[in-house]
């Protein structure tokens, strides 16, 4: 978890959060990356927008986050990104990595080939599971 301003202050006071490493911008988009790369969802936590407080890294097996969005469907638990997954027909082989890896159960395999659907957030962890390059994240129409 990456926390900013009031928030970082905060959680240095609590200590289930102990100890808490200053990092600078640089060194905090390495670890992203990293995050990125071993399949876990970056969310951005708002006080009130455009405040933004915290970048969590989770994944949905233990981000609470997660577990509300699926318990409550009808609320806004959490709200999708502006880009959507797409998917190169030609470049796709059909191996099902991509589904695998998504954590919004977006992908299937058709036809030898993966189809992205509406649930997309925009997370991009399938991009980074998908060796043949097949998927880039593209902007919402
Ligand atoms: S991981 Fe890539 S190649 Fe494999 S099914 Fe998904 S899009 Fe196609
Ligand atoms: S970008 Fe969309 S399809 Fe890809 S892992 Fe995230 S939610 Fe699933």
């Amino acid at each position: 978890m990456h926390t900013f301003g009031d928030m970082a202050e905060i959680v240095d006071n609590i200590p289930e959060f102990s100890p808490v490493q200053d990092i600078d911008a640089e060194d905090a988009a390495e670890l992203l990356m990293n995050f990125d790369k071993s399949g876990l969802v970056h969310t951005i936590w708002t006080f009130k927008t455009p405040y933004i407080c915290t970048i969590c890294n989770c994944n949905n097996a233990e981000c609470m986050l997660f577990h509300l969005k699926d318990r409550y469907k009808s609320l806004t638990i959490v709200r999708k990104g502006h880009e959507i997954a797409s998917v190169t027909r030609d470049t796709c082989n059909g191996c099902g990595d991509c589904q695998n890896s998504c954590p919004f159960n977006a992908i299937t395999v058709h036809g030898g080939k993966a189809v992205i659907s509406e649930e997309c957030y925009g997370c991009g962890i399938c991009r980074n599971f998908c060796t043949a390059g097949a998927i880039r994240l593209m902007p919402k129409l």
